[in-house]
């Protein structure tokens, strides 16, 4: 069996849906279609509970966009025979979306909790239309086997509890050729409704591959595969044929959107290969991610990623042992620290940033007068990502490429493993520091 992944970008509208049909109809094998809320859909609804919390009726036009967009789309693709019982399933929804709203406008505020409950309507709609849409498919309720428990007030995989529902669920599905599951969401030990994070869809496909024992995750997405860069910003990137985990893990950890990076691990474990394919373009080869040799001797630099939103914590002051307790105050808190120069510095991502700040001055405070700490404006952080050994020389080579482009480094360049370089810069050099790095350093070598 394979597990296929279509995001928001291939359900958002009637035309996509109906390559999404058109793909799922064409499979000989047993399935299981993991489907993301209709594309934009869960910004709507951030921006509509935000609107409500925020007080006036602003939030009504929101929400009723929401609602001729699903009904819109419900009546373009399920057949006239089932449309009238999707639509009072994925009204009742909205119904329910809509009460919600009212309290969190009459309250005034909304919980972390709260805004996790509004963005789980997304895929509870999107996943009905596209069950009614299929014949003979069947829906599986996420809601009912992927558990999350909170780990630093972040909502993380509860591995073994959802391995358990899973396999007990999928037991009772033996029988259906294709079986359709809703993205992204999920519930907490309370069994209250929570998520796997923005982008979280490809990752409940990779949990079910793995529990599931599928030989493939198909990602279905709106580019003909894995680039060397996010297209949107550098224009001549191009796709990469096969990336190995390791890479393609490197890339998505360093900010490649295409793939949410928790997607990789549980797939990785169980040598279930990723195919990321184009739903606009079918016929596209796409990129394979799985356990691709590297051809012996040669250094290739694949792609390169970034982190927009990075700050640069900064302990003046500091000597090895207080740098040490720096480093570890982060990681002991669950905090990820980014090129760290081993000296006095190391980067934290943005949403981290306020957090890690605030546990560093508790560290700190009876030290004051000879350790502060600062924190950087908004800087990226931008990764060239390569394979076979280390290349000494590109460290050197990316601080050059960047200084003839007059991009000022905030964060020397460092190797971040064995193929791979890092550093940070100005938020707002960004765009010209991708493009630049790309053109100098990714060539003919990245496609094999
Ligand atoms: P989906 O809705 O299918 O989950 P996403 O928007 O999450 O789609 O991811 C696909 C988008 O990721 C592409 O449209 C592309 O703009 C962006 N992207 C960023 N980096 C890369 C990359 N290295 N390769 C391909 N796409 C990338
Ligand atoms: N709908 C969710 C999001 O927009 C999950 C996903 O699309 O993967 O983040
Ligand atoms: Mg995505």
């Amino acid at each position: 069996m394979k597990v296929l992944k279509f995001g928001g970008t291939s359900v958002g509208t009637p035309e996509s849906l109906n390559n999404v049909r058109a793909i799922v109809e064409s499979q000989v094998e047993r399935c299981v279609i993991t489907v993301s809320a209709l594309g934009g859909i869960t910004d709507r609804l951030i921006a509509a509970a935000d609107m409500a919390a925020a007080g006036g009726d602003s939030w009504v036009e929101i929400y009723t966009e929401i609602c001729q967009r699903h009904s819109k789309v419900c009546d373009a693709v399920v057949s006239p025979d089932k449309v009238g019982e999707a639509w009072e399933s994925v009204k009742s929804l909205l119904d329910e979306l809509e009460t919600i709203l009212k309290a969190i406008n009459l309250l005034g505020e909304i919980t972390e909790r709260t805004r996790d409950l509004v963005v789980s309507y997304g895929e509870r709609m999107s996943c009905i239309i596209v069950t009614a849409m299929i014949p003979g498919a069947e829906l599986a309720h996420s809601l009912d086997f992927i558990r999350t428990r909170s780990h630093f007030g972040k909502n993380v995989l509860d591995s073994e509890t959802t391995a358990e529902l899973i396999a007990s669920r999928f037991d009772e599905l033996k029988d259906a050729k294709t079986v359709i599951v809703p993205g992204f969401i999920a519930r907490n030990g309370e069994g209250r409704i929570s998520n796997l994070g923005r982008g979280g869809s490809d990752y409940t496909a990779a949990i079910l591959a793995a529990e599931l024992d599928a030989h493939v995750l198909e990602i279905w997405t709106d580019v003909d595969g894995f680039m060397t860069a996010d297209p949107r910003i550098v224009g001549d990137a191009h796709v990469i044929d096969s990336l190995s985990f390791v890479e393609a893990m490197e890339l998505c950890n360093f900010g490649a959107k295409v793939v949410y990076p928790p997607t990789i691990y549980p797939v990785f474990h169980k040598n279930i290969p990723i195919i990321i394919k184009n739903t606009f373009n079918p016929e596209a080869a796409g990129t394979l991610i799985g356990d691709v040799k590297e051809s012996a001797g040669t250094i290739t630099t694949l792609g390169v990623s970034s982190i927009a939103d990075t700050r640069l914590i900064v302990l003046r002051g500091a000597d090895s042992e207080l740098y040490g307790r720096m480093i570890n105050t982060l990681t002991r808190n669950g905090i990820e620290t980014l090129l760290p120069d081993g000296k006095e510095s190391c980067g934290v991502r943005g949403n981290d940033a306020e957090r890690a700040k605030a546990l560093l001055d508790e560290e700190f405070a009876g030290e004051s007068a000879t350790a502060t700490i600062s924190i950087s404006e908004h800087l990226a952080t931008i990764a060239l990502i390569g394979r076979g050994g280390s290349n000494g020389n590109t460290v050197e080579q990316m601080a050059k490429a960047l200084n003839s482009a007059g991009i000022p480094i905030a964060q020397a360049p460092q190797q971040v493993s064995e193929g791979s370089v890092a550093c940070m810069i100005a938020a707002g050099d960004l765009k010209e520091a991708l493009q630049t790095i790309h053109s100098n350093f990714i060539n003919t070598t990245t496609n094999r």
